[in-house]
């Protein structure tokens, strides 16, 4: 091993013992000064090690597959305001702390965005946790019996964003609802959410089966968030429409809140 090679790994500077002499020859051939060269060097260091930091995170993730901003087809949900998801995807709700809540029938592409809005956070070095309602469930009432809710919900609220899909399907227990509601009460302008639900909030009462706990949720959820509220035609059923198995139904418009 020469002296550079030494020098890099005990900087730990991973990527570049293997890269560095390509990384050189190339300056050459380029005519570059000394301060391009150092850019080039230490900039593939850097790209690795974002990648590499990405990956790990959305390995952690637990996303249920990795879609993005880019493959979702705006043009087929017209009544989604772009402006709205470009502004999320910049991630200043992460940085305030603010949730974003998904709202819509099946199909439309609420866990898309919700994937899609987590990749970017990824990327930009947040820690992400992809929770579907009933997994989070189950890990809720079994810390509990296992006498470690309170290190759990800890655990929870390190992560920092959460996305929570699928909220509605399921009726919860009153008893689920209230370890629903200790957990919005640990994240609350501490950490974002991302909420996916087929429900208007107005059904949120029968979801959390009290209507009480559930104003309490809700309130503590939209102090600081931004709703989408989708209500277009669902992308799964695209096919099949064209076949001519379905008929089409007039998409109504789709209504964008935001209140801080
Ligand atoms: P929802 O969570 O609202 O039920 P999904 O986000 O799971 O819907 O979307 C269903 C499938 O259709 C997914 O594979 C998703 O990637 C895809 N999809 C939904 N809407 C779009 C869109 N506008 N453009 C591209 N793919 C979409
Ligand atoms: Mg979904």
């Amino acid at each position: 091993m020469n002296d550079l090679d030494e020098l890099l790994l005990r900087l730990k500077m991973d990527t570049l013992p293997d890269a560095v002499e390509n990384l050189l020859e190339q300056a050459v051939k380029e005519d570059l000064n000394a301060r391009e060269i150092l850019m080039r060097v230490l900039g593939h260091e850097w790209n690795n090690r974002r990648y590499k930091g990405t990956a790990a995170r959305l390995k952690q993730a637990r996303l249920p597959w990795v879609k993005t901003l880019e493959q979702f087809d705006f043009s087929f949900q017209p009544g989604i305001d772009q402006r709205i998801i470009r502004e999320l995807a910049g991630l200043s709700f992460v940085e305030r702390n603010e949730n974003v809540v998904l709202l819509g029938p099946p199909g439309v592409g609420k866990t898309h965005l919700a994937v899609a809005l987590g990749v970017k956070a990824a990327e930009a070095g947040h820690r992400l946790l992809f929770m579907p309602l009933d997994r989070l469930m189950a890990a809720l009432v079994k810390a509990r019996l296992e006498n470690r809710l309170e290190r759990q919900l800890q655990q929870l609220s390190y992560i920092r964003v959460l996305i929570l899909d699928e909220i509605g399907y399921l009726p919860m227990s009153r008893d689920e609802a209230n370890l629903f509601f200790r957990l919005m009460n640990r994240r609350y302008e501490k950490a974002s959410i991302i909420l996916t639900s087929n429900k208007s909030f107005s059904d949120w009462g029968e979801v959390f089966g009290d209507h009480v706990l559930a104003t309490a949720i809700l309130d503590r959820l939209l102090h600081h968030s931004t709703t989408v509220n989708i209500k277009g035609e669902s992308y799964r059923l695209k096919d099949k429409r064209k076949a001519g198995t379905i008929t089409r139904r007039v998409p109504e418009k789709q209504e964008v809140e935001s209140s801080n």
